[in-house]
């Protein structure tokens, strides 16, 4: 018998509306669910998004600060990370570039065996493929030729590509901007526009050509009564009737979370919750859940094995270029400089120039000291040989213009660890501090690609201060953190995103990859969540009795 009582404000509530958390929100609902998504980030428009990246109140979400965008920084020892904020997750300020990874990646980590992942996966990839619109990207830009033509140079041609983006395009020789009716879900989808190829895909498309999952899985999601209660953050999630396994429901609290003073304080129970958070925001939630008692006993692996991808910035920056290198897609293009290194080619929006102040002249070296020593020499060399040429190339006047942003990424299987501490920095309360191996800032191959780059484009080639200054990455693609394990001595929850310890709580975000992808991760979590979802029994049928399962692997395999 179905048990969906009146008591409870809704059967689920989702914690977060990226990718893992739209996908979770629009399949419960499907099922017959009444769902709830809570977001602490805000509602974007093509009205209210920035322009360029001048309008920092508009983009970045730091709310302390009247911050009050969509896009974040977080500073650790290890690793800065860069993540979305907003209704629709980090889709908002995401490249929209999609790849399905190698096969090889269910062989590794904790998730090896736990299921005939090979086999079952591919239906997901392609459901997750059709609901966010990937395609070819057919709009290559001067950066994407300038990067064939390095490529060519580099005798690495062959592995040329054009990105599989998440856009509605154009078709070959069609104008960009024309608006048509739903293209994607039998006119049951809000309206689009065609792109334009303006670039500006990292700042929020102002055009509604990019396929953000606003205007997909959570579009439909409201459609079938999901509510969304954006600018709203989870403080609290606790089992009810002192039922510490959660069986007889949850108590979510939250608070608003662009409020200064008056934070508006609620309460909500549900019978199920799914974390969606990202991989970051799970993290600090359920490990800060964990310290107070509200959730003792999820796994002691939290915070274990997040991967941050070895990512590096460069650039090449063409002073009075002729051609606009702002132009195209986001991400157009990209190429295997060897086997474990690839190349993006990036850009951001004309007068989008804030950046600028993040790049300085190309430095090599060793990371440390010695490198910020060699980078003081080379500047000061520049200066002093061509002053004009150097500050006009630190300038930020047309930066968006005459730049090209290399993105490098590196399949090599790194990984730190996360731990809920009191920083020796501020020890008033505990907080995420990163431990474990340095990733490394410097990769010399990318350095050299990017030398050739700026000798076909007559530009020069560019670093970013952050990774000389302080030796520390920046990554777009924080991973893992609460992985997916056959028990919870080795993960957070099982192959079906059960939370160990727990009932009817799940979740679905990054936080659950459980290896390197090696490529950008958002179609694979995509995929991932639709997997967990098609586990979950319609709202009719469900006795409200699932909780992660410690099983061997063969058994696991014999239920999937
Ligand atoms: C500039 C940039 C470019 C990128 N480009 C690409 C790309 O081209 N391709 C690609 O695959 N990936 C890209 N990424 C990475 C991609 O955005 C993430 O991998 C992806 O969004 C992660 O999905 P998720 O479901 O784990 O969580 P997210 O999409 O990050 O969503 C989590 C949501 O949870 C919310 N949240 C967190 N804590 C709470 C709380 N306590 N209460 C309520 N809500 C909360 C957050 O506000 C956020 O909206 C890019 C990222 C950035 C920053
Ligand atoms: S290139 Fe411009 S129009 Fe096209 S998706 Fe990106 S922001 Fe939108």
């Amino acid at each position: 018998m179905p048990d969906t009582t009146p008591q409870f404000d809704f059967d689920f509530i989702v914690i977060g509306s990226g990718f893992g958390g739209s996908v979770s929100a629009l399949r419960l609902a499907e099922k017959g669910y009444r769902v709830a998504v809570m977001e602490m980030g805000r509602r974007w428009t093509p009205k209210n998004l920035p322009p360029s990246s001048w309008y920092l109140h508009r983009w970045f979400w730091e709310p302390a600060l009247a911050l009050r965008g969509f896009f974040r920084m977080r500073y650790f020892r290890h690793v800065t990370i860069l993540h979305g904020c907003a209704v629709g997750g980090g889709s908002i300020t995401y490249a929209c570039t999609l790849l399905r990874p190698a096969d090889q990646i269910w062989d590794n980590g904790s998730w090896a065996g736990l299921a005939d992942w090979k086999r079952e996966m591919p239906q997901h990839y392609d459901t997750a493929s059709r609901m966010l619109g990937i395609i070819e990207n057919r709009i290559l830009g001067p950066a994407d030729k300038l990067l064939q033509r390095a490529a060519d140079a580099a005798g690495v041609g062959q592995t040329f590509y054009r990105t599989q983006v998440a856009i509605f395009e154009p078709a070959h020789g069609q104008p960009g901007g024309v608006t048509v009716p739903d293209p994607y879900f039998g006119g049951e989808g809000p309206e689009r526009t065609t792109c334009s190829g303006c670039g500006g895909c990292m700042m929020g498309c102002r055009h509604g050509a990019k396929n953000t999952l606003d205007l997909n899985y959570l579009f439909l999601a409201e459609k079938r009564g999901a509510q969304i209660f954006a600018e709203t953050k989870v403080i609290d999630v606790r089992p009810l009737d002192g039922a510490g396994d959660g069986s007889r429901g949850y108590e979510v609290r939250t608070i608003c979370s662009t409020a200064r003073f008056a934070q508006r304080p609620r309460r909500f129970t549900c019978r199920g919750v799914v974390f969606a958070a990202s991989s970051l925001g799970t993290m600090e939630l359920l490990f800060h859940l964990k310290d107070r008692g509200s959730l003792p006993a999820i796994s002691e692996q939290l915070g274990r094995y997040v991967r941050t991808n070895s990512e590096s910035l460069i650039g090449v920056r063409v002073p009075r270029s002729a051609e606009d290198l702002s132009k195209g897609v986001a991400i157009g293009s990209g190429v295997y400089i060897d086997e474990h290194t690839h190349i993006e080619a990036v850009r951001y929006p004309e007068g989008s120039n804030a950046m600028s102040f993040l790049a300085t002249i190309l430095t090599g070296g060793r990371p440390g000291p010695g490198r910020v020593g060699l980078w003081l020499r080379n500047l000061c060399g520049s200066l002093l040989r061509h002053p004009l040429k150097t500050l006009r190339l630190l300038m930020p006047y047309r930066w968006a213009r005459e730049c090209v942003i290399l993105l490098c990424m590196q399949a090599l299987n790194n990984h730190i660890d996360m731990q809920w501490k009191r920083h020796v920095y501020w020890p008033f309360r505990k907080l995420l501090v990163s431990r474990g191996q340095r990733v490394p800032t410097f990769i010399p191959a990318a350095n050299e690609f990017a030398q050739k780059f700026a000798a076909i484009a007559g530009g020069t080639a560019m670093s970013m201060l952050p990774e000389i200054l302080f030796d520390v990455p920046g990554t777009a693609h924080c991973l893992g953190g609460a992985v997916i394990a056959g028990s919870p001595e080795r993960g957070v929850v099982d192959a079906r995103h059960r939370v160990f310890g727990y009932w009817n709580m799940y979740v679905c975000d990054g936080s659950v990859v459980a290896a390197n992808l090696g490529v950008n991760p958002s179609l694979t979590i995509t995929a991932l969540a639709e997997r967990a979802m098609s586990f979950i029994p319609p709202a009719s049928e469900t006795a409200w009795k699932d909780h992660g399962e410690i099983a061997s692997p063969s058994s696991l395999r014999s239920q999937t």
